[in-house]
């Protein structure tokens, strides 16, 4: 089986059909690790499409505050204008798919998918000494997760941990052989908003036979983004990150 693994996407179109076209033909099935919506100006549109189209899908942080599962006490000021609007312009459809979202970590053959960490949906697995933490509580041996928006992860090896980089700058896929006595961390990294420092759309794919994972990168139209979010009135800051990848 040869799953599209997607995260992150945050209502942005532009990138969500720029990594489809570019995915086109690599997959079999396709699993969405959270965060659909929030931040972008196209939350009916990655909804939507998620809901038609992807096999299984964890909620994320911003999925729960849109929905109005979570108050947003907890967000910075431009992800809480953006999850207001959200909420002003989701379909009821939409919103009540979007409260129906399975909190992670859930089991997906001999692996799980999940958003933020396997032991807590919202927290943020960004360091070394935070995944080596997990070693004694992974269930199963490669979890797909999301939420920092940072491509690439963690090996964790009886060694020491080893960090996997993201897919270098000059190139558009890199890909990860997984050994078998090895526990893994993975991140696809965020189709709508990357944070590591590179602006394209980031997915990955996970070919269980080969028990290979392929990392890619791909440019999109961030100024027709950008355009979208400044045109629904999002604050200025999010339009200004797509094209820092920050
Ligand atoms: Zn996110």
């Amino acid at each position: 089986m040869r799953y599209l693994i997607l995260s992150d996407s945050h209502a942005n179109r532009e990138a969500l059909e720029a990594t489809l076209a570019r995915a086109q033909g690599l997959w079999d099935e396709v699993l969405c690790l959270g965060d659909v919506v929030g931040y972008g100006a196209d939350p009916n549109f990655c909804v939507e499409w998620t809901q038609e189209n992807a096999k299984r899908c964890v909620r994320g942080n911003h999925d729960k505050a849109c929905a109005g599962l979570d108050d947003l006490e907890w967000f910075n000021a431009a992800a809480k204008a953006s999850a207001v609007w959200t909420q002003s312009v989701l379909s009821e459809p939409n919103i009540q798919w979007l409260r129906g979202l399975a909190k992670g970590p859930l089991i997906i053959e001999n692996f799980q998918i999940l958003h933020g960490s396997p032991l807590d949906e919202d927290e943020y697995l960004l360091q070394m000494h935070e995944a080596r933490q997990l070693l004694g509580y992974l269930e199963v041996p490669l979890s797909f997760f999301g939420h920092t928006h940072v491509q690439g992860g963690f090996q964790l090896h009886r060694n020491g941990v080893i960090r996997i980089p993201p897919v270098p700058r000059d190139v558009e896929r890199s890909e990860c052989h997984l050994e078998n006595d090895s526990f893994y961390l993975i991140n696809p990294g965020s189709v709508g908003q990357p944070r590591d420092g590179d602006p394209r759309a980031a997915f990955a794919t996970y070919d269980t036979q080969e028990r290979l994972v392929t990392y890619y990168r791909v440019a999109y139209d961030i100024t027709a983004a950008q355009k979208r979010i400044r045109s629904a009135g999002l604050p200025e800051l999010l339009a200004r990150r797509l094209g820092l990848g920050q």
